[in-house]
This record gives structure tokens, C-alpha cells and sequence, in this order.
């Protein structure tokens, strides 16, 4: 089968093709898997802290890709269009496991991380950790919903939020744009303000109702109960500190942060950023249960998220477009 294979660490600055296109063997299923013939899968910007090095994965070669569709070829269910998201396994009986957060569980594995993931045409998964998709839902449309979307409605849900109460965002790509659609439908009284870098984001966040669209850097018109961070760097939280009102919740919404300007936080100061029982949460991924209300969520609400496509082989550019922050919605590669 074709694979784009990452064979070794690279920084996608000097080094713009880190995957490479192989022909491997086809997977060989055990007890309780599923073999999936994959159509679609989504681009994650954590895969470029897997292959930069941030959060190397644990083993090399590997296939990357945790956003994957596809129809069931072997195995139970056979014939069934479904989805395989980050969470590919789990103890099920640890504390974490039990309290239905899964995705802190010590045994916990990810697609495309601790096994092959979605840049190839067959996936091996276990039968149990995939999602069945509604039928109001493309393939395409469904990629960029099991890591971007599902991982920025857990964010969603940290932020405690009640109807009513106002919602800043932090970067405006492949998740946030998501949670703003996700917000709209379940916060309908919520006003929702968004911080990018980007011109062409702030324009498209207004688009999607947004009610401020501003620089990093830039105040808002009102405090905010809760902001979600999903910037690889570390100014805006310091920047979101500063307008998060008292009592409110910043969600970072990262796997790993950028080494770039870290030094930021050592001029956080305390009265105004800290003070005032402000809370800093970070999300850790997905549980199973979060990819399914999602998916439930998003064909109910009609919420379809805005995606380029791109082939398999063109996964090397879609990552270098991604890295140099070429992103409007996300990015799905056709398989
Ligand atoms: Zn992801
Ligand atoms: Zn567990």
C-alpha cells in the first residue's frame, strides 16, 4: 500500500519534504481490530511537533495521521463508513479510565504516534476506538472534525461556560474556527471575540459571526469569562491574562508550545494577570465520548468545517503550508 512515511526528525523550516512515499505490506489484523481501506485524512498541527522534534513520536518510521475516514473492509461491522481520531487505546480500568477521562489514562496510545496512522491506504485499528459517522456528513467534511473539532469542543467544554458569557479565541485555524460554529450553536447568547495574527483569519472569524476580530496584541471592548488558546507560542497567553476577567478560565488548547519566546512569562505581572482567581487549564486530547457527542453535535447543528484539500502525495506541502500559517479552516488529504 502507499504511505507517506516519516523516517526521521526533521525542523519543515530547512527541510520541506520530512515524509517520504513508500510502498509498505498491508496491515495484518489480530484479535478485536479492524481494517480500515482509508479515503480521507486530516492534517494536524501536531504533526509537526511529531516530526520537528516537540513531541517525538516513540518510534521511527511511523505513519503519520489521527483524523481518519474510511469504510471497513475486514472485521466487524464490514462495509461501515467510520472515523478514528487520536484515542486509539486505553486501559479502561485505571482511575482516570474510569471517570471517563480516558485520554489521561497511563496506557493511553494515539493513531499515527504509538501506531500507524492515516497517510497510507489501509489503517489497523481496534474495533472499539472507532466512531460511526452520521450520514449528513462527507467524508472530507469529517477529517477535520475528529482531532481540530473534537479536541476544541473538550476545550469548549473546560471553559465552563454558560450561556450568556463571553468567549475569546485564541488563533483562528483548523480548531478554533470549529469552536466558534460549536459555540454559536451552544451558547446562542454568548459573544464570541477572536485574536489572530492573520488579516485574512480576523476577516474570515467576522464571517462566521464573530462580533471582534483583533491582533494578538490588541484589547477587546469588554473582559472576556474565558479564552482558548491554540497558538504554538507563548505571548498570547500572557495576552489572554491580561483581558480574562475575574474568576474566568484560559484553556490552552496545545500539545506542545514553541520554544521561541517563552521569555514572555517571566514578565507576567501578578495583580493584573494572575490575580483575581484566574485559572489556566490545558487540554490533553480526546476521549471516545467527546468524538461522539461531537460528530452527534455537528450533524444536528449542520456545522461543517472549511477545509482545502490536497493529495496523499501532497502531504509534505500541506505541512509546510501549515507551518508557515498558509491555513483558512483545514487541511484534508484525499487518499
Ligand atoms: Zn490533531
Ligand atoms: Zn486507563
Amino acid at each position: 500500500m502507499k504511505a507517506m512515511v516519516l523516517e526521521s526528525l526533521a525542523d519543515v523550516r530547512t527541510n520541506p519534504t520530512p515524509l517520504r512515499l513508500l510502498s509498505l505490506p498491508e496491515p495484518t489484523l489480530t484479535e478485536g481490530e479492524v481494517l480500515l481501506r482509508v479515503t480521507r485524512c486530516g492534517v494536524c498541527h501536531t504533526e509537526l511537533d511529531e516530526i520537528e522534534g516537540r513531541t517525538p513520536p516513540p518510534r521511527l518510521p511511523v505513519v503519520l495521521g489521527h483524523q481518519v475516514v474510511g469504510v471497513i473492509e475486514e472485521g466487524e461491522n464490514k462495509g461501515l463508513r467510520v472515523g478514528v481520531a487520536w484515542i486509539a487505546s486505553a486501559c479502561g480500568k485505571c482511575q482516570h479510565c474510569l471517570a471517563g477521562n480516558e485520554n489521561l489514562c497511563a496506557e493511553f496510545k494515539a493513531t499515527g504516534r504509538d501506531l500507524n496512522g492515516g497517510y497510507a491506504e489501509y489503517l489497523k485499528v481496534r474495533a472499539d476506538f472507532v466512531h460511526t459517522i452520521p450520514d449528513s456528513i462527507s467524508d472530507s467534511e469529517t477529517a477535520p472534525l475528529l482531532c481540530a473539532g473534537a479536541v476544541g469542543y473538550r476545550a469548549l467544554k473546560l471553559c465552563n461556560l454558560q450561556d450568556g458569557q463571553s468567549l475569546g479565541l485564541m488563533g483562528f485555524g483548523g480548531s478554533n474556527h470549529l469552536v466558534l460554529k460549536t459555540a454559536k450553536h451552544k451558547y446562542p447568547n454568548s459573544q464570541i471575540f477572536v485574536f489572530t495574527r492573520n488579516a485574512q483569519e480576523r476577516e474570515f472569524a467576522l464571517s462566521l459571526g464573530a462580533v471582534w476580530a483583533g491582533a494578538i496584541n490588541e484589547t477587546p471592548p469588554q473582559i472576556l469569562n474565558a479564552l482558548i488558546d491554540t497558538t504554538p507560542v507563548w505571548d498570547p497567553i500572557s495576552e489572554a491574562l491580561k483581558v480574562l476577567s475575574p474568576g474566568g478560565r484560559l484553556v490552552i488548547n496545545a500539545i506542545r508550545k514553541e520554544e521561541v519566546d517563552k521569555e514572555v512569562l517571566l514578565n507576567l505581572d501578578y495583580p493584573s494577570q494572575l490575580w483575581m482567581e484566574k485559572e489556566i487549564k490545558s487540554v490533553a486530547n480526546v476521549t471516545r465520548q467527546d468524538v461522539r457527542e461531537f460528530l452527534q453535535l455537528t450533524a444536528e447543528a449542520n456545522i461543517k468545517p472549511e477545509y482545502q484539500e490536497y493529495e496523499l502525495e501532497d502531504a509534505n506541502q500541506a505541512l509546510v503550508e501549515m507551518k508557515q500559517g498558509k491555513i483558512r479552516g483545514a487541511k484534508v488529504l484525499r487518499i
